[in-house]
Parts: C-alpha cells; sequence; structure tokens
C-alpha cells in the first residue's frame, strides 16, 4: 500500500528533537502566550521576510480576525476563488459580510485577476487570493488592481509554506496573509495551528488584542475579542518542523519533476501547470482528468491512495447551495469533477513516484 499521507512518519523522523521540545514545555509548566510562541512568531516572520506574525488557533480563525480588524462586516462584500477549500468562504461570512466568488483560472485553479475586476462593487472592502495546492495566485496584477480600486488583499497561504512568486515569500505579497497549521499542511502542527503575517504594525497589534479576549494587559479589554490561541506545545513543535521545511519543501519538488517528467504526453490527463514566475511548494499534486472517479478507483485496487480537493465547490455545499442557487461557476464545477490528488510528501520516496505514474499511465493504454 502506498498511502496518501502518513502523519506517523513526522514524528517517526524528528522523534528526538519533538520530544525535547515538549518536555521543555511540560517541565516550564507554561501553557499559553509563553515563550516558544515569541520565538516560532519571531521565526515564521523571519522564514516569511515579514514584519510581524501572530498565532492563532487556526486558518480558518487566521483569515477571520484579519478581515475583522478591517472593520468588514455586514453589506460588505469579499471577493473569493470560485474554487478553494470552504473555509476561505467561511471567514467572510463569519464578519457578516459576502463572499463574492469569482471563476479560478482553469490552468491553475487559482483567482483570474482579469475576472475580478468585473466583480468589485462599491460594496467591495477587499479581496482573498488563495495560494491553492502551495501554488502562488498570480499576485502582481491583484495588488495593483487593489491599490487602484482601494481594496484589502488577504492572501490565504494556507498551503503556500515556503511558496515564492517572482522571488519573494507568500505572505508578504498582500496586507495580510492567513496560515492554518492543520497536521496535513506543508508546516504542520500536532492538533489545529494557525498564523497571521503582515508588514502593517497597526493591524498586527489590532490582531493582538482580537485573538486574546480583546486584550493586551492582562484584566484590561478594549476590543470585544475572541480567544484564539497559538498553544505553547504546538507552538514548540512547530519550531522543530519549521526547522525542516525547507528541506521537505526540496523533497515535494523533487517528487513532482519525478511526476510531471513520468506523465508527461499522456493522452487524457492534465497535469499541474506552473508559471515561470512561480515557485511552487506541491502541498498537493492535482491531476485531472474526465473519468476522474474510475481513475481513482483504478490507483486503490492497485494499493494507491488517492484524495479529491475538492469534489464540492463551496457554491454546492450545504452551507451556501440555497442562498447560491442560480450562479453559475463551471469553471469550478470542472475542477471539482476532474481533480484528483496523488500521493506527494517528504515520505514518499521518488520509486513510489514511479510506481504510482506507472500505475496512472497503465490506466490511459
Ligand atoms: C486548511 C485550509 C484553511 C483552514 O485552515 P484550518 O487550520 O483547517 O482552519 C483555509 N484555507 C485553505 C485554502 C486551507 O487549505
Amino acid at each position: 500500500m502506498i498511502p496518501f499521507l502518513d502523519l506517523a512518519q513526522v514524528y517517526a523522523a524528528h522523534r528526538q528533537e519533538l520530544d525535547a521540545a515538549w518536555h521543555r514545555v511540560m517541565q516550564r509548566g507554561w501553557f499559553i502566550a509563553g515563550d516558544e510562541l515569541s520565538a516560532f512568531e519571531k521565526e515564521f516572520s523571519s522564514f516569511t521576510g515579514t514584519r510581524h506574525c501572530i498565532g492563532v488557533a487556526n486558518g480558518l480563525d487566521a483569515l477571520h480576525l484579519v478581515l475583522r480588524a478591517w472593520g468588514i462586516g455586514p453589506g460588505d462584500e469579499v471577493i473569493v476563488p470560485s474554487q478553494t477549500f470552504i473555509a476561505t468562504w467561511l471567514a467572510v461570512s463569519w464578519c457578516g459580510a459576502t463572499p463574492v466568488p469569482v471563476e479560478v483560472d482553469a490552468q491553475t485553479c487559482n483567482l483570474d485577476p482579469l475576472l475580478v475586476e468585473a466583480a468589485i462593487t462599491a460594496r467591495t472592502k477587499a479581496m482573498v487570493p488563495v495560494h491553492l495546492y502551495g501554488q502562488p495566485a498570480d499576485m502582481a496584477p491583484l495588488t495593483e488592481l487593489a491599490r487602484r480600486r482601494g481594496l484589502k488583499v488577504l492572501e490565504d497561504a494556507a498551503q503556500a509554506h515556503g511558496a515564492r512568486y517572482r522571488g519573494q515569500s507568500c505572505g508578504g505579497l498582500g496586507d495580510a496573509a492567513g496560515w492554518s497549521m492543520y497536521p496535513g499542511k506543508n508546516l504542520g502542527a500536532f492538533g489545529d495551528g494557525g498564523a497571521i503575517t503582515t508588514n502593517d504594525d497597526a493591524l498586527a497589534a489590532s490582531l493582538r488584542q482580537l485573538r486574546s479576549y480583546g486584550s493586551v494587559v492582562k484584566y484590561q479589554h478594549d476590543l470585544a475579542g475572541f480567544n484564539s490561541r497559538l498553544d505553547e506545545l504546538q507552538a514548540a513543535l512547530l519550531r522543530v518542523r519549521l526547522q525542516h521545511l525547507a528541506s521537505d519543501n526540496g523533497h515535494r519538488a523533487k517528487l513532482a519533476a519525478e511526476y510531471l517528467e513520468r506523465l508527461q504526453g499522456v493522452a487524457g490527463l492534465t497535469l499541474p501547470v506552473v508559471p515561470q514566475w512561480a515557485e511552487p511548494v506541491w502541498h498537493l499534486f492535482v491531476v485531472r482528468c474526465a473519468d476522474r472517479d474510475g481513475l481513482q478507483r483504478w490507483l486503490q485496487e492497485r494499493g494507491i491512495a488517492t484524495q479529491i480537493h475538492y469534489p464540492v465547490p463551496p457554491h454546492r455545499a450545504g452551507a451556501y447551495a440555497a442562498s447560491h442557487a442560480d450562479l453559475h461557476l463551471p469553471v469550478a464545477d470542472a475542477w471539482a469533477d476532474q481533480c484528483l490528488s496523488l500521493p506527494i510528501s517528504p515520505y514518499h520516496s521518488v520509486e513510489q513516484i514511479g510506481q504510482i505514474a506507472e500505475a496512472v499511465r497503465a490506466f490511459f493504454r
């Protein structure tokens, strides 16, 4: 069997360092807002080349809190991609604002800058480009458009730890970025976790209040805030994983290159497209074909686990379907019907990728 992702391997690979990190926290007896969080925030802002990192409880909170801090609320519109993980849309809904989907680019599944401008109205306050699958969105035209039309740009970087756009790290390309440290992400915790990066000092200060009951000084609550904190254990464990992130991403890139070479020219199979300005981190390796379910079954029968990211686009999910019944988003629908994620992780070998590629080729023969 080739698993899709085996997280027990993370512990197996870094057992000594992870054990040392959690022993340190347990022995110190300080579990919220301590030295590990401060150190992780410093290290992750340095990794992303941003002035500030604010640790929070998860990726959805990261996105939601930024929109809140910008004062986005009822009556406001926020532009989101038509195909993404539903959290991108939920972050907008939780503010009381309206997510306005714009069709993704048919090649990359990322926000199409040419289509965004037509979706801007007098109510539009922000856009949330997603670096889906670890492939950076085309940020230059998006940020230029945002500047021209007075909109904020929030990167959903939940799948893009370490990705670069025109040589610059994702997470510092817009006004702020939301990160997820969900266990399966490239920089995954051992439970839930999240973070925000930004170069905006005032925004960082509001976020530090918002994540902790609206307070920076104990029992002084200036805002009606939330409880959304990255705890000391997760921060300590993430510090270990962060040290290996560049080499983990390097291994993913090697596997992706192997897939791209071995699957090139297979009639009926669409491979991921990497624009020349993109340095993706291959959170997922997503192929497309008409008989996606047939290919998934074929691989399953040969002991190869795959997944679908995502089978239901947000506008067809129960949370949004009723209010979006007359919405026509054929590109998002096509991605949902045709996409299949092949295994890729720091713990898969080049030989396994070869085996998987061979099984995929055999399906199309
Ligand atoms: C994982 C993910 C999120 C949400 O992160 P959580 O930590 O699970 O809340 C948001 N957006 C995208 C694109 C994601 O992949």
